[in-house]
């Protein structure tokens, strides 16, 4: 079966990071696409891994290149999704995890209209305040541009297919992992096994 381009976007603070990293943990037919990003690394965050951290000028010139197949500025910052990666492993067949913002979400579902987009919420937005500054990696500038930004993204939400509300991690895990599993099901994702079948029983 083909893998599937899988779209998770998210408030800045909705804790996708988390959800993310339990999938990819949990279940090995997933891949996360590594996004290329000119802001800085936070404690922990592992270059190749997390992100390509690059220079503004690294960035521009691999737009210009083509090697991207979408990028949005976001507080101040270019974030991007390489090509390359998310080609190499669809091709084996694993689903493929981009984890952008909405812009970069719009452009995907535009070039592969398959793409299955799910937005990703805390259970209240009291709740997203208070993970913001719980992480305590972002100053408090930082923390009220992103809530502004969340309250534009709050416009998009329709445009995605499902939402997932991370309230209780493991079972955000599991509803991601089981919208995935419908979606990988649909019979026009299988039509290779149908053809099979088909024709096996022309034989008969
Ligand atoms: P953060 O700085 O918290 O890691 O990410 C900020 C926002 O950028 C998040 O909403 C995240 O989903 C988004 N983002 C990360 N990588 C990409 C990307 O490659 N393209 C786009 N458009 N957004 C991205």
């Amino acid at each position: 079966m083909d893998g599937i381009l899988i779209v998770m976007s998210g408030f800045s603070g909705a804790g996708k990071g988390t959800l993310l990293h339990r999938l990819l943990n949990d279940y090995d037919d997933f891949a996360f696409s590594v996004s290329m990003t000119t802001r800085s690394p936070r404690e922990g965050e592992v270059d190749g891994k997390d992100y390509f951290f690059v220079t503004k000028e690294k960035f521009e010139e691999t737009i210009k290149n083509g090697l991207l197949y979408e990028h949005a500025t976001y507080c101040d910052n270019y974030y991007g999704t390489p090509r390359e990666y998310v080609d190499s492993k669809l091709k084996e067949g694993k689903s493929v995890i981009l984890d952008i913002e909405v812009q970069g979400a719009m452009q995907i579902k535009e070039k592969f209209p398959d793409t299955l987009l799910v937005f990703v919420t805390p259970p209240s937005i009291a709740e997203l305040k208070r993970r913001l500054e719980k992480r305590g990696t972002e100053s408090a500038e930082t923390i009220a541009k992103r809530i502004t930004r969340a309250k534009e993204e709050s416009k998009w939400i329709d445009r995605y297919e499902y939402i997932v509300i991370n309230d209780d991690l493991d079972t955000a895990v599991k509803e991601m992992h089981d919208i995935v599993l419908a979606q990988r099901f649909q019979t026009k994702r299988c039509g290779t096994f149908i053809k099979e079948i088909q024709n096996e029983l022309l034989s008969f």
